[in-house]
């Protein structure tokens, strides 16, 4: 099945390269359970129902006293302290010491402030009497017994886990973790413990296998990292065939351009299917999509295969336009999670040229101004090899296909980066 393998002039457009990558893969089926604690991160396959109320019961929202009636003055008959309750119920005109959290007796219709109050002996007296109902917690007012509390698709956060600790629950079923195997391609790249003194003219270390090492690592893949490999056809093929054996995903990045050393994309071609090649995006252009067989007979089910441009601008670029949200896809993630959904309007501090033809992703720094307006500068050069740029970058001004230039004062659209570029 060939989705759209187009050639210049005619690049496939961003939203439809992101649209058809997502119709052409299906989310994972394979559950696993965790620790709560190590769930976060992950994404919920069942939905997790609450087991008891939260609060469980009324309590205090204040350290003073808790009240019975609308008297002038209360009489002192006991306490109740978090963790130990007062055992009984208050009638009118009777109070007990209370701190914050601790249960409310029965009979208690308010709570008073300790601070607008004075005690003595056992007769307290108010400033004032508080409404009937101030400073109490009640039962299930959080969550009640029952409620769904997270659905499946939901990516768990801390404030998740902190919510399904307090409703008591230890373990969680969540997507497994996907394989994703990594390698690089180029006759130029050395790994990053080869010493600055020992690179010769024209090498460069091979930063895309670190960087996207580490975006995976932080989404919580396995990664098999397949190292860096010479503009070799046998190299490539022999990775590829480790690759698809034990990886849900293989991504690559150089060797998928024109030149006369890129092989990645007929290695893959020769191997399995390329769907998808050249889009109307910048950085990124040679992105590539496909997938690898298992095995030759191609019943054994099969890797998906993304090919990123070589340059370290192009590849993240890429890796958080397109990758990401089939991985995501995958994983099971539901839509109003995607990283890459948050996009809004800044007004730019500089003039930024752009080139119609395709939709382009400069990297700004977006901030609020004095007045409270958001406003982006570009971080300066854009060639797809300037690393310090998009290093002081927090967001994408993203530039329509069609657009050309852009003057300052006019609004432009940005993309504040999401994990894992964050
Ligand atoms: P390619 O896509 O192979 O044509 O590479 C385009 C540019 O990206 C070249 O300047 C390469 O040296 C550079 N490049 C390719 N792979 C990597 C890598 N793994 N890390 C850093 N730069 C790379
Ligand atoms: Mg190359």
């Amino acid at each position: 099945m060939n989705i759209d393998v187009c050639h210049q002039p005619g690049l496939l457009p961003v939203e439809r390269a992101r649209s058809q990558l997502l119709e052409a893969v299906t989310p994972l089926r394979e559950t696993e359970i965790l620790p709560l604690e190590n769930a976060c991160g992950r994404v919920l396959a069942e939905p997790v129902r609450a087991q008891l109320d939260l609060p469980p019961c009324d309590n205090s929202a204040m350290d003073g006293y808790a009240l019975c009636g609308e008297c002038e003055t209360f009489t002192l008959v006991g306490k109740s302290l978090a963790g130990h309750p007062y055992a009984g119920a208050i009638g009118p005109g009777e109070c007990i010491r209370i701190t914050t959290g601790a249960p409310l007796p029965e009979g208690a219709d308010r709570v008073v402030m300790q601070e607008n109050t004075a005690l003595q002996g056992e007769t307290l007296t108010l400033q004032q009497l508080p409404a009937a109902g101030e400073h109490i917690r009640r039962r299930g007012e959080d969550v009640r017994a029952g409620q769904s509390l997270l659905e499946p698709g939901r990516l768990i956060r801390i404030t998740d886990i902190a919510l399904l600790a307090a409703a008591g629950i230890e373990r969680v079923t969540t997507v497994r973790k996907l394989r994703a195997a990594l390698l690089s391609v180029g006759d130029e790249l050395r790994p990053l413990n080869t010493p600055a003194t020992e690179l010769k003219t024209g090498d460069i270390y091979d930063s895309n296998r670190i960087a996207l090492k580490a975006a995976l690592t932080q989404l919580d893949f396995d990664i098999v990292d397949l190292g860096c490999l010479p503009d070799d056809p046998e190299a490539i093929r022999a990775a590829f065939i480790r690759a698809r054996e034990s990886a849900d995903i293989v991504i690559t990045s150089g060797g998928v351009s024109v030149g006369e050393a890129d092989f990645t994309r007929r290695v893959l071609e020769e191997l399995g299917q390329l769907e998808m090649w050249r889009l109307a995006i910048k950085p990124g252009k040679p992105f590539a999509f496909g997938r690898l067989p298992r095995d030759e007979s191609g019943n054994a089910g099969e890797a998906l295969f993304f090919g990123l441009p070589g340059n370290p601008v192009s590849a993240l670029v890429t890796l958080y336009q397109l990758v990401l949200p089939v991985l995501e896809k995958v994983r099971g993630v539901d839509d109003t999670q995607r990283a890459a959904n948050f996009q809004s309007r800044a007004r730019l501090l500089n003039p930024i040229r752009k080139v119609p033809g395709r939709t382009d992703y400069q990297r700004g720094f977006t901030y609020r101004d004095g007045d409270g307006l958001q406003v982006v500068e570009s971080t300066g050069l854009q060639g797809s090899h300037i690393l310090s740029g998009f290093s002081q970058a927090n967001c994408f001004i993203v530039l329509p296909r069609d657009g050309g230039n852009c003057d300052t004062g006019d609004w432009v659209t940005i993309e504040p980066f999401q994990k894992p570029l964050v």
